[in-house]
């Protein structure tokens, strides 16, 4: 698995790993078993396409840990999706899904491809050929998909519908972030975005910063969009957005529900005509309070952090800053850092909840998943905040020890097999 190494996110989640393993002392037969993902498969999904001739896309699915549950995470449609970064976001899967206290290990799955470049038959085609790849590996009791980059509601229904029809019968359990006409949860579409803006109130108050909070965003998918308006809801004046086509910033604050027009229309931000057009570096180093990078990883390096130029730091993506940019920000404790597991978590906790209301057959409304969601989250913080300052690490560091001292325990406890 060493081989992995090569791959510049894998190897910065094992050096994040290794940062939080020293800091907990962990011992080297349980840091071993507790690192490395345990299944990692690698599928061919032939897909024809709509000229007839045929493409064979490489798929993964990449289960992090077995100890504590089921796997769970999401399915990445992406040109850049390879074995490396999928296991890397199966591990940081497993420690934001015990940091949450979810019984789940981690897992990701994706398939490089441009979903952009892909028809709706195309892309229905692609997903449930590599979800029957998939079969013997997925289970309501072993792994549990859900969306990710490039993939949405329609996709976990086309998942949902393969997986079915396998079994014999609907299996709603088996994916979660469904439209909730099939067994979905309410609130799981705006829960990853809405869990980004209640900790950005929180640590906002923390720190009492003065409203209204002058907020950017980078990358306006389910994560930044939602994350935006419910900030912009709460008073927040959203001043900067950006996604792939270009970037957009107006001092006196965006217009959202003008801007969603435009992207629907033109399927991105660029040319929006009531705010300024802005370079997507330089976007991200504008005076704000709140910075969110939601969109890929590796996009805060050192550079960009030394220039960042906001209070609070919400990683509303997976793998956003480089650990050479931590080492940065550990100069820099103006900035307060929502490290990605907790902050992005609330897709998955809300993921939780869709799978034991479909186990159950009984649903919730959105009250109280919104409810147990924010007492999750409140806990969760409190936690960070306190093993931060009890060990005088970063709230990063913190989060980690937390996600990982409770795998290694699992495995320390459940003991080694034979
Ligand atoms: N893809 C999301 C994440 O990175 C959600 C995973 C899930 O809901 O299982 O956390």
């Amino acid at each position: 698995m060493r081989f992995l190494l090569d791959n510049p996110t894998f190897a910065m989640a094992c050096r994040q790993f290794d940062q939080a393993a020293d800091l907990l002392d962990l011992p080297q037969d349980l840091r071993e078993r507790t690192k490395w993902p345990k299944r990692m498969v690698t599928v061919a999904v032939p897909v024809r396409r709509d000229s007839g001739e045929v493409t064979v896309f490489n798929g993964y699915r990449v289960q992090h840990h077995l100890s504590l549950g089921p796997t769970k995470g999401g399915i990445r449609y992406a040109p850049t999706v390879d074995l490396g970064e999928v296991s890397a976001l199966a591990m940081w899967m497993s420690w934001k899904c015990a940091l949450m206290g979810l019984p789940y290990g981690g897992a990701k799955g994706g398939v490089a491809c441009d979903p952009r470049e892909l028809s709706r038959r195309e892309c229905e085609a692609l997903t449930r050929r590599y979800t029957q790849e998939l079969i013997p590996f997925l289970g309501s009791h072993s792994d549990i998909p859900a969306p990710d980059l490039g993939t949405d509601e329609q996709v976990m229904a086309w998942m949902m519908d393969t997986y079915s029809n396998h079994a014999g019968y609907a299996v709603p359990e088996i994916v979660t972030g469904k439209p909730v006409s099939i067994g979905g949860s309410l609130g799981r579409r705006e829960a990853t975005g809405r869990g980004v803006a209640f900790l950005v109130n929180r640590a906002a108050e923390l720190l009492k910063l003065p409203s209204p909070l002058r907020v950017i965003v980078q990358g306006f998918g389910n994560v930044g969009c939602h994350a935006a308006l419910e900030l912009a809801r709460t008073g927040a004046s959203i001043v900067g957005i950006s996604d792939r086509t270009g970037a957009v910033y107006r001092a006196g604050g965006i217009d959202l529900a003008a801007l969603q027009r435009h992207v629907a229309r033109e399927g991105g931000v660029q040319g929006f005509s009531e705010a300024d057009p802005i370079d997507g570096e330089e976007i991200l180093v504008q005076p704000c309070d709140v910075l969110i990078p939601a969109a890929v990883e590796r996009v805060i390096r050192a550079d960009v952090a030394g220039r960042i130029r906001c209070r609070i730091l919400a990683e509303g993506a997976n793998g956003p800053t480089t650990p050479e940019a931590d080492g940065v920000l550990a100069e820099r404790p103006e900035i307060f850092v929502l490290p990605d597991i907790l902050c992005n978590a609330g897709g998955v906790v809300v993921s939780y909840f869709e799978w034991v209301q479909d186990l159950q057959s009984f649903f919730w409304s959105e009250k109280e998943i919104y409810d147990a969601l924010f007492r999750i989250l409140t806990d969760a913080l409190a936690k960070i905040l306190k093993r931060a300052e009890q060990r005088r690490v970063s709230t990063r560091m913190a989060a980690l020890m937390i996600g990982i001292e409770r795998v290694a325990e699992a495995k320390r406890i459940r003991g080694l097999f034979p």
